[in-house]
C-alpha cells in the first residue's frame, strides 16, 4: 500500500472517530478546564502537539487530524491556492487570544489543581447524546464552511489553534538542531515543471522553496505528494539535521 492511501485511510478514521475525540481537541474545554485550575485532556493533546513537533514537524496534519480528511474532500470542490501569509496573520491573532484567556484562567483559578483527561467527557466520548450532535456539527460545517469559501485547507490556514503548537515545536527543534523529518530535494536537476505547486495542499511554492535543498517552511504538512508527483524524483522526505558536519 503506497502512502497516500495509507494517509486517507488513516485520516478517514479520524474523521469517523471524531464524534468521540472532539473535545480532546477543543480550544473551549480547555478554557473550560483553565478556569477550575484542570489540565484538561486537550492541554495535554496541545502538549503532546509541541512535542511531536521536534522532531515530525506538521505531520499530524496529514496523517492524524480527523479535519485533515474534511479538507481534502473539500478541496475537490474548492481547490483554489490561498494567500497563506495573510491567513496566517488571523490564525495567530486567534492563537494569541485564546492562549491569554487560558493562562488569564489558571491565574483566576489560583493555579493549577490537578489533571483530569476527560474533563468534559463522558467517560472519553465528547458527542455522548444526541443534543452534544448539535455542537458537533456546528464545528464540523464551520471548518468545512471555511474551507469551502477560502480554498485549499482554509480552515487550517484560518482558524487552527493546534498547528501553533506543532509550529513552535519545530521551530525549537530546529534551532535545537535535532533530526527532523522534512522534505529534501536534489535542487540541481528540477526541471521547473511546477507539478509539485499545483499539487501541494499547503500553497505552497514547493518549487522555489526547494531551492534551498530542504522546504522548512512551517506550512508544510508532510503529505508527499510533491514527492509522488515529481518527475524527476528529486524530492524525497527525509529525517535529518539542518546542519550536517
Ligand atoms: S492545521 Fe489544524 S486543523 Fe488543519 S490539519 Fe493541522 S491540526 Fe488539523
Ligand atoms: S511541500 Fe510537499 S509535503 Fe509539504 S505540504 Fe506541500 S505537497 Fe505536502
Ligand atoms: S515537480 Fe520536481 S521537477 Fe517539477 S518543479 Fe517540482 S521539484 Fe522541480
Amino acid at each position: 500500500m503506497n502512502r497516500a492511501k495509507i494517509r486517507r485511510i488513516l485520516t478517514l478514521i479520524s474523521l469517523l472517530l471524531f464524534p468521540i475525540t472532539l473535545n480532546f481537541f477543543s480550544p473551549y474545554v480547555s478554557i473550560d478546564g483553565a478556569f477550575n485550575g484542570i489540565i484538561s485532556g486537550s492541554v495535554i493533546v496541545f502538549i503532546l502537539l509541541f512535542l511531536s513537533g521536534l522532531l515530525f514537524r506538521r505531520a499530524w496534519c496529514s496523517y492524524v487530524c480527523p479535519v485533515a480528511a474534511l479538507s481534502e474532500y473539500t478541496e475537490k470542490i474548492n481547490g483554489k491556492s490561498v494567500n497563506r501569509k495573510r491567513l496566517r496573520i488571523i490564525r495567530y491573532s486567534i492563537f494569541a487570544l485564546w492562549f491569554i484567556t487560558l493562562v488569564s484562567g489558571f491565574i483566576i483559578a489560583g493555579g493549577i489543581k490537578g489533571i483530569d483527561p476527560f474533563h468534559l467527557t463522558e467517560n472519553g466520548f465528547s458527542v455522548d447524546m444526541p443534543l452534544k450532535y448539535i455542537t458537533y456539527y456546528l464545528v464540523l460545517g464551520s471548518l468545512f464552511i471555511l474551507t469551502l469559501t477560502i480554498g485549499k485547507r482554509g480552515a487550517c490556514h484560518s482558524i487552527c489553534w493546534m498547528s501553533p503548537f506543532m509550529v513552535a515545536g519545530a521551530w525549537v527543534g530546529d534551532k535545537l538542531n535535532l533530526p527532523q523529518f522534512k522534505i529534501v530535494s536534489d535542487h540541481s536537476k528540477c526541471i521547473h515543471c511546477s507539478q509539485c505547486d499545483k499539487v501541494c495542499p499547503m500553497s505552497i511554492s514547493v518549487m522555489k522553496d526547494q531551492k534551498n535543498g530542504s522546504i522548512m517552511t512551517q506550512d508544510c504538512i508532510l503529505c508527499g505528494q510533491c514527492v509522488d508527483v515529481c518527475p524527476k524524483k528529486i524530492l524525497s522526505i527525509k529525517c535529518q539535521k539542518r546542519k550536517t558536519k
